[in-house]
Parts: structure tokens; sequence; C-alpha cells
């Protein structure tokens, strides 16, 4: 494997000197609950997502040795009905070209490259090869390469930045080509997309005769981003900020681009530009609107460039923007985006439950938006809500066994929303796919003199610091358990600074180093405590979380769940199923001064900690007839059990419901 590249000697690095970079993924070794999902990735996932593509005849697309197929289905985004009715029985055989094919191969390759280095696969790995060599082929002489526009549309390229995913295409392809070179040491994809980005540098930027465009759905500032940081190459950082800094200026890029082929900019189907967060530039933007993946994927790009420049005024913006999100509009599972019209956000406190889109993509942009706030520096308030929405919006979208996939994440079912085997809008399989499988890179932030551990795990890390290598092994059985024993592991003694999470669910912590008590008040900045020492081979940490229990209420004004409690333990929401409780979860209530108690239930679910409580069941039975009476229904007394949300449709089909009543 052939080590990434620093960043050459940049403007964006000599002002950027504090920033904390994620550890590339193979640096990081996961064990226990990251180790069994990312198994299950490696084993099953990475092999599916590559059969599905192949199913949904995409190789025809960007074969260019077979005949284009040549059927244009326009873009679509499915309603949750379609979704529903496509669900388990679509696996693509009707589809043959799709503007965004190019975005799920690149997350394929992804997903497959941090699969390889988990999981030796060289029937898989023949396949990616053949892939990345069809891609090879297909790439023009002056570097473009898009299937669509080579094989379905020729002639078009560039003249609808706004609809077409042409530039996100290209951004995903660049995040396949870094991981698979981190991954396998295989350069071909890498040289391929960095020629790619050399054609869109010399196509896009502020110098005369340059268009001064950038993509309706964002993803390639941030893969820019990354392919900087993997080839060393400044320009690719340069064009993110470019994409990043012209957005929504005046005159609007799309209102222009739509007037030179011929269309009229209002006659725009999502009515406002809103929906792709060019309504203003960037940097004036304080609500969280629109789209909701593209939104996450813009502020992760901002917040990338943000460190790597030191940009203060982009860091305000986007502080300003997750205060809105977090206040307003997050559901408590760590999922945004309630509604499938414009697969986003709709107003201040609208979190429907049993509607909510909460597209799972959307959980996995918030993950990648988040991680990226912490390169300006450890800050529990984003990596709190990282593993908020890690362990439970975002991985709800993954079977257990690595096989199907939701769509959308709602919080209530009343029994028919299941995980399907693909879609024919495929961007959730892949992109919980890569995630799962890259999860090592959000344990840690590196800087010059520090390590920031962000999430707790059975897991080992190899790093340098001025150059010398350093290990670091987590030994925990998190999130079941919140003790996480650490011991650093270095040649000669070395000076660092070890920042810890202190997440701000833990009600009781406790830190010693090499046996000795740490007032963690006092060290503790941000909901990190900061331990500066020269680290010795054997020194100990010892991190002791208490995972409490809690019951989660929600601001009264979100209207759908006033009276309702949600429970929690660490960073765990929990539902309950019909399967433990049958059906008509409605019907349950739970008292406010009900004990909760927690059960370690090793044969269920893989292995989980269950939540359990006496509550009360509205009778139905003897009801009769009657649909409105002038006496509330008697309660019986039940016992009521919760599962982790992440895991629920995993066992018989049923209800699901996270809010429960109160009372
Ligand atoms: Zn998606």
């Amino acid at each position: 494997m052939t080590a990434p590249q620093p960043p050459a000697s940049t403007k964006a690095e000599t002002s950027a000197k504090l920033a904390f970079r994620p550890l590339p993924v193979p640096q990081v070794d996961v064990r226990g609950f990251w180790g069994d999902r990312v198994d299950a990735v490696a084993a099953k996932t990475a092999g599916i997502l590559y059969d599905r593509c192949v199913e949904a005849r995409m190789l025809e697309q960007i074969d260019p040795d077979r005949p284009s197929p040549g059927v244009v289905i326009p873009f679509h985004s499915p309603s949750p009905d379609e979704a529903d009715a496509q669900g388990a029985e679509f696996t693509g055989s009707t589809v043959t070209t799709q503007m965004f094919w190019d975005s799920d191969w690149g997350k394929t390759i992804e997903t497959a490259a941090y699969s390889l280095y988990r999981r030796r696969n060289p029937d898989l790995e023949k396949k990616i090869d053949a892939v990345i060599d069809m891609y090879g082929k297909l790439q023009q002489p002056d570097g473009y390469l898009s299937s669509w526009y080579q094989r379905i549309q020729p002639g078009l390229r560039w003249t609808n930045l706004r609809d077409c995913h042409e530039l996100y295409c290209a951004g995903h392809l660049i995040e396949g080509a870094v991981a698979y070179y981190q991954a396998t040491g295989k350069r071909k994809l890498l040289d391929i997309m960095c020629r790619y980005a050399d054609h869109i540098a010399s196509m896009f930027g502020p110098e005369p005769g340059k268009r001064k465009g950038y993509c309706g759905h964002e993803e390639i500032e941030l893969a820019l981003v990354k392919l900087a940081r993997a080839t060393g190459e400044n320009k690719y950082m340069e064009l993110a900020k470019y994409f990043i800094d012209q957005r929504g200026q005046q005159p609007h890029y799309f209102d222009e681009e739509a007037r030179a082929r011929g269309a009229d900019p209002k006659a725009y189907h999502f009515k406002t530009y809103e929906y792709n967060q060019s309504h203003k530039p960037v940097r004036e933007q304080d609500k969280v609107v629109g789209h909701a993946v593209r939104a996450m994927y813009l502020y992760s790009g901002m917040a990338d460039i943000a460190t790597e420049y030191g940009d203060d005024t982009l860091k305000v913006a986007l502080e300003r923007l997750w205060d809105d999100l977090t206040t307003k509009s997050l559901y408590v599972t760590g999922g945004l985006g309630p509604s499938a019209h414009n697969e986003g956000f709709t107003s201040d406190y609208d979190l429907p439950n049993e509607t909510a889109y909460a597209e799972t993509c959307a959980s996995v942009g918030l993950v990648f938006w988040a991680s990226r706030m912490l390169g300006m520096g450890p800050n529990a308030r984003y990596a709190d809500m990282m593993e908020r929405a890690l362990y439970n919006g975002s991985i709800s979208g993954l079977s257990l066994d690595g096989s199907l996939f939701f769509y959308e994440n709602p919080l209530e079912s009343r029994g028919g929303h299941h995980r399907w085997k693909w879609h024919r809008c495929p961007c959730c399989p892949p992109n919980i796919g890569r995630m799962v499988a890259s999860i090592g890179s959000y344990f840690y932030g590196l800087a010059d003199d520090a390590l920031a551990v962000h999430l707790y795990g059975d897991s080992t890390a190899r790093f340098e610091i001025a150059g010398r290598p350093v290990s670091l092994v987590q030994t925990s059985n998190y999130p079941w358990d919140g003790a996480v024993a650490i011991e650093i592991e270095a040649e000669t003694p070395i000076a660092l600074t070890l920042y810890l999470r202190v997440p701000a669910w833990c009600r009781n912590a406790a830190l010693k180093v090499n046996g000795k008590m740490v007032d963690l008040d006092a060290a503790t900045i941000d909901g990190y405590a900061a331990i500066r020492r020269e680290w010795r081979r054997g020194d100990r940490v010892e991190l002791d979380l208490e995972m409490s229990m809690a019951r989660l209420f929600a601001n009264p004004q979100v209207r759908q769940d006033i009276g309702r409690v949600a429970l929690a333990r660490g960073p765990l929401i929990y539902c309950v199923e019909e399967t433990d409780n049958g059906g008509g979860l409605h019907c349950i209530a739970l008292p406010r001064e009900a004990k909760l108690e927690a059960h370690s239930e090793p044969n269920l679910l893989g292995g989980i900690v269950t939540l359990s409580a006496i509550g009360s069941r509205a009778e139905t039975e003897n009801w009769g007839s009657d649909l409105y009476r002038a006496k509330p229904p008697a309660a019986e007394e039940t016992k009521l059990k919760a599962v982790p949300y992440f895991a629920w449709d995993n066992r018989d089909p049923g209800e699901m419901l996270v809010w429960l009543r109160e009372g």
C-alpha cells in the first residue's frame, strides 16, 4: 500500500496549522460493534452493490465497447409510494440509462475499495478493475469523462449543470478513485480522475473565458478536497474553493445557463434555488433549506475549505447553519429532511414521524458535515451529533447482514415499511456502504502534535507525529458499555495532546492516566478533555463513560411529538417493535415515573442491550363497535421492550414506534 502524500506547502496549509485531518481508512482497524458492521459490508454489501449495478444495466452505459443503450429515462425522484411499490421487487432490469449512474459506480468503487482493505476479495477486485478499465477507455483525449454526456446525450456537455448531476458524478468518481488508491495502491482511476479534474479546472474558474458555474447537486467540492489531500496538488483545493465561493453569486449562473440553452430560467421544476442552496452566496446563508443531501454535501465542502484556508467567514456561516438544523429541523435519530416532495426541508419544527423521508443519504451527509466541522478543532457539539447520526439515522439504512436497504427512515411505521433489495434511484445503498466501510476515518482527527479521539470502540489506529510512528489501541465494548481503555505505543517518548470526547449524554464520566485520576472539569474544553504530556510506551488512559439511560422530550413546537417520549441509552435511540410488544403500538403509554431497565441480550440482533419498563396499554377488546364514547378506554399494565432504532426491521415485519405516548 502506498501512503497518501501530505498536501504540498500551500497557502491553504500555512494558514491552517491547527487543522485536524481524518486518518486515512487503512490506518484504523475497527473491531467490536463497528467491526461487525464493516465485516457485513465487506462480506455482503460490496458484492451486492456491484451485482445490482450490473442488473440495473449500468455497465451498458459506461462500457465504450458496447452499443449505447440510448434509452433516456428523465431524472425522477421516487415518491415514497413508488419507493415502496418498487421495494423488494425492484432489481433494476427495466432501467437502462441514467444521468447519475457514474455516481453509483463511484460509490460502489469506494465501498469495494474499503472493503478490499478489510477483506481480500480477488473476484470483486477484478470486477472493479474492469469497471475502471472501461472508464479509462471512455475518457476523452481532453480528459472529459461522463457516461451520460458521452454515450446518451452527446454534444450537450456543460449545458445544464443545474439539473444533470455532471460535476456531482465527477465528484463521486473522484472519491472512489482516492479510496481505491488508498486501499489497493492502484493509481489508474486516480490518474483518470486527476486528468478529468484538470479538464474541469480548465473550464471553470475566476479567470476570463472560463465558466462561472458550479453543480446543481453539490458533491464535487468535498471530493476535490479529498483529491488535493491524496495527491498533494493544491490546484484541486483551489477549484473546490472556487465552486463554493461562486455558488449563489449574481448574475446567477443557472439563469444564464438556462437562457443559453433557450430555456426560461423561471421554468425550473423545483421553483426556487433554495432547492440546491444557490439562492444566495454561501457566506450569507443562515437557514438549512432545500434538498437535504445536497445541503449536507455543500456544508461538508464548506467545512473542508474553512479548515484548509482558516476561513472564519465560512466558519461563521456554518455555525449558523448548524444551529438552524440542530435546533429546528433534526429528528432525534439524526435523520433529516422530512418531505418526500423536495427530498428535503420544510418549515421549522415540522418533523412528522410516520411520513418522515429522512433519506439514508441525508444522515450519512450529516455524518460527513459533522466530521468536517471537527477539522477546525475538537468540539463535542459536532462529534456528539456525528455519533447520533452514525448510530441511529444512518445505519438504520442497512440491514444487520448488509444485504437490504432503507431509502426513507421513518420514526413510526404501521407495519408496511421494510428494507428492499434495490431502488431505481440507488443512491442510498452505496452511500451507507461506503460510510460504514470507512468508519475508521471518523474515529480520529490528527493535527501537528495532537490527536483527537472523536469516537470510541474497540480499534487500533496508526499515525505519525513529527515523523515518528505512534499507535493507539482502544479496548472497549462501546456502545454497549462505556468503559474505554486506551494504550499509546511509541518507539520513543513523544509529546502530544490527546483530546478525548466526553459526550453530552453522559452524566458521569471519570478519566485516569496511568491509574491517576484526572480532574475532568478542569481538563475539558468544548466537550473534550485535553491531556498534554510526553507519552511513553505502555501509557494507559482509562475513560469511564456512564451509559446513561434517558427519556428525551421534543420542543413543544414539534406538534407531532408533544406528549410523547423517546428512550435513549448512551448514543443510541430506541424504538419499540411489534414483534416484542404486539400490534397497536400507539396504544402503549409509558408513565413518567416508570423505571427503565437495561438488559444485555447477546443472542438478540447480533448482541444488543434492550430497554424495558412497565407501561400501560389502552385495551381495545371490550370497546365494541363504537367509534367514539364518552368514557376513555381502560388501560392494562404491560411490559414494554425497546431495541436500538438502527436494528429495527431485522426480524418479523411489523409496527415500529420511536416516540411513545406518555401517560
Ligand atoms: Zn440516497
